[in-house]
């Protein structure tokens, strides 16, 4: 299927053309290759492999970067946050950046993967017992580990600090870091985590991958899937057929193709929800610590009487950025992360625009998105926990003229908004079933942040994984195999 278009198109990943897409008709259509594309698509051709299924890729973006940024040898800090600023798009009144391009948001993403926590996974509408076999399959595939931070004499004695004065449950973060060297001939050259690794490990299977191709509107006869309506940036339309489609196009982008294909169903675009995100910096002192001072990343988890989790992170940008020489400043900042839990709440949400419409034709998005007097309480608690948590590291908080030690951030620029296609069993309050299928439409599928249906207080990224890799066997068994 790639080969003929392989062919003709130097890329660093071959390529199909819309047009030769556009001349079949796919078993499953992926749109998206984020966390949860990626995901997807590895799982789907473990599982098909030789088996002769047609699988295709559709990509909104282009070949931007062909690894997590962090693992290009050249890079600076500021460089790595300045291609993401230039490449990054602002949703209208919620200022979580999406990025358009082969990798989503995971070619800059930070890499913490915890897992929720039993008590938020309790309502949720999959078995806890499955959910372990995904996050088991979901960190062996992101090689999550804290071997990181192993033996980095900071992260060793702020977490001694932190365990002995109340905080005995603290941790090493669990990171999407491969520090497995290169062995039997395999180059380990992305030990920073994004989903292009997935995308190397499918091409081992055919299928067929278009970039610039944006999905517009997902069409359906009599409730069943038919295929995706495509625009590029030139122009062109184009159809493209699919027994089943998968929707990994993020919290915005998916119910954004699902509204626009006016797709029925009171839940889709509703519930959007994140993490109140509060956030400290402080100043460790080089002389506390020995001569080599070593990453640091550790997470407090949530506990009964603390609706958050705290990451604690640095030393400034040298962390990660690990070729470059580190002065030998006296002083370096930490960073403070706090997510706070929020309520799942039906009149935050995302609608079209239709007095706005963008250059493809599509209704821009309009978010209406507010904290309640709950999550306001849960930010107070918060507030108060990153100055408790920052004092017993022996980590001073620094406050500067236009803002205070600890404050709170704009709703969506912690990027884990979720919850616009939250996965349930009631239709009125869920946009898909508890496999991701869209209620009522035969062979709809949606895998990315949006299914997630309660915000817990852990990073996202390795649940919406464990999701879609739960989503993709079930299509296999029950779409492809029936
Ligand atoms: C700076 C930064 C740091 C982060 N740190 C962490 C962290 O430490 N831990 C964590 O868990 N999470 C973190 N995140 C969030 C993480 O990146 C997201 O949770 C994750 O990438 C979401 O996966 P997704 O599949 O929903 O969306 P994305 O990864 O954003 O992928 C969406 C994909 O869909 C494509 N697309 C969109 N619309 C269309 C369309 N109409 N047609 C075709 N394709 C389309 C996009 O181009 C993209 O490829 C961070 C994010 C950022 C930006």
């Amino acid at each position: 299927m790639r080969n003929d278009s392989a062919s003709r198109t130097a890329q660093w990943l071959p390529l199909a053309s819309l047009e030769d897409m556009a001349d079949k008709e796919y078993d499953v259509l992926v749109v998206g290759t984020g966390a949860g594309g990626g995901a997807m698509l590895w799982r789907l051709l473990e599982r098909l492999g030789g088996s002769g299924k047609k699988i295709g890729v559709l990509e909104r973006g282009g070949l931007l970067l062909p690894t997590h940024v962090w693992n290009i040898a050249t890079m600076s800090d500021a460089l790595a946050d300045s291609m993401f600023l230039d490449a990054a798009s602002m949703p209208p009144d919620f200022l979580s950046p999406q990025i358009y391009a082969i990798g989503g948001r995971t070619l800059f993403w930070g890499l913490a993967a915890p897992r929720m926590s039993l008590s938020d996974l309790a309502g949720w509408p999959v078995p806890l017992r499955e959910m372990n076999d995904y996050y088991r399959l979901a960190e062996k595939i992101m090689a999550v580990s804290a071997e990181y931070t192993r033996g980095s004499s900071l992260e060793d004695i702020v977490l001694k600090r932190l365990q002995g004065s109340g905080y005995p449950d603290a941790i090493d973060a669990p990171l999407a870091i491969n520090v497995e060297p290169t062995k039997f001939g395999v180059v380990n050259s992305n030990p920073f985590f994004s989903s292009i690794v997935w995308l190397a490990e499918a091409l081992n299977a055919p299928f067929d991958l278009a970039v610039h191709s944006r999905v517009t509107e997902a069409v359906t006869e009599k409730g069943r899937t038919v295929g995706v309506c495509v625009r590029t940036p030139d122009g062109r339309n184009a159809f493209i057929k699919a027994k089943n489609v998968v929707l990994a196009a993020s919290t915005f982008g998916s119910p954004q193709i699902l509204l626009q294909s006016g797709i029925e169903g009171a839940a889709i675009g509703r519930y959007l929800t994140n993490h109140s995100r509060v956030m400290g910096f402080g100043i460790v002192r080089r002389e506390e610590f020995p001569e080599v001072f070593g990453p640091l990343h550790i997470i407090i988890p949530p506990r009964e009487d603390r609706p958050y989790q705290i990451q604690i992170a640095g030393p400034d940008g040298y962390f990660k950025v690990q070729k470059r020489i580190q002065p030998l400043q006296p002083e370096w900042g930490v960073a403070f992360y706090g997510s706070g839990r929020v309520e799942s709440r039906r009149d935050n949400r995302i609608e079209l625009d239709p007095a706005d419409i963008d250059e493809d034709g599509v209704p821009k998005l309009k978010i209406r998105f507010a904290y309640s007097e709950k999550d306001q309480a849960v930010i107070d608690l918060l507030l108060q926990g990153v100055r408790d948590a920052a004092a017993a590291a022996g980590i001073a908080l620094v406050a500067e003229t236009d803002r205070p030690d600890a404050y709170l951030l704009d709703p969506g620029l912690e990027n884990h908004e979720i919850g616009t296609c939250r996965m349930g069993v009631d239709p009125q309050t869920s946009a898909t079933n508890p496999y991701g299928r869209i209620h009522g439409v035969e062979g709809l599928f949606v895998a990315d942040n949006s299914v997630i249906p309660t915000s817990g207080t852990a990073n996202p990224t390795l649940t919406t994984v464990a999701l879609a890799l739960r989503t993709a066997d079930h299509i296999v068994r029950h779409r492809l195999q029936a």
